[in-house]
């Protein structure tokens, strides 16, 4: 009786506890998507201040007139990382900017291939296995 009453009792905690912690991620992911766009907004004002209104690939240059055209690039590819110093940034109109990207994902997909190299070949483990069930009867 005793231990059925204790084996109860964390079910119904861990029940609420999934109900609030699934509210509380619900209102961390709100949080940060809006923190998201802020700094978005904010890095991309910075930028904008710091480097002349052209297009670092193609050279077009923008004005107050067409400046939406023009977008704040992530050198390393983390749009989270936007030191101070503007360093990570690169001013790139909308279609170099894009083809920046598709470049990003051509590498990206290269290196995959490259990684999948090794794990999809398991011949070092299956080796041992080998090695390890043939000593066994011994
Ligand atoms: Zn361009
Ligand atoms: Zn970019």
């Amino acid at each position: 009786m005793l231990a059925f009453g204790q084996s109860k009792v964390p079910f119904i905690k861990r029940d609420n506890f999934m109900a609030k912690s699934n509210d509380r991620l619900d209102s961390i992911v709100r949080e940060a998507r809006r923190n998201a766009e802020q700094r978005e907004a904010g890095y991309r004002a910075q930028a904008l201040k710091m480097y002349p209104w052209v297009c670092g690939v193609c050279t077009r240059t923008f004005t107050h007139s067409n400046l939406q055209l023009l977008e704040v690039h992530h050198k390393n590819g983390n749009h989270d990382d936007n030191p101070p110093d503007g360093s990570n940034w690169e001013l790139l109109c909308t279609y170099c900017h894009e083809h920046e990207h598709s470049k990003l994902k051509d590498m990206a997909g290269r290196q995959d291939v490259k990684q999948e190299g090794p794990v999809a070949t398991h011949n070092p483990f299956a080796a041992l296995k080998d090695l390890l069930e043939r000593k066994k009867p011994e």
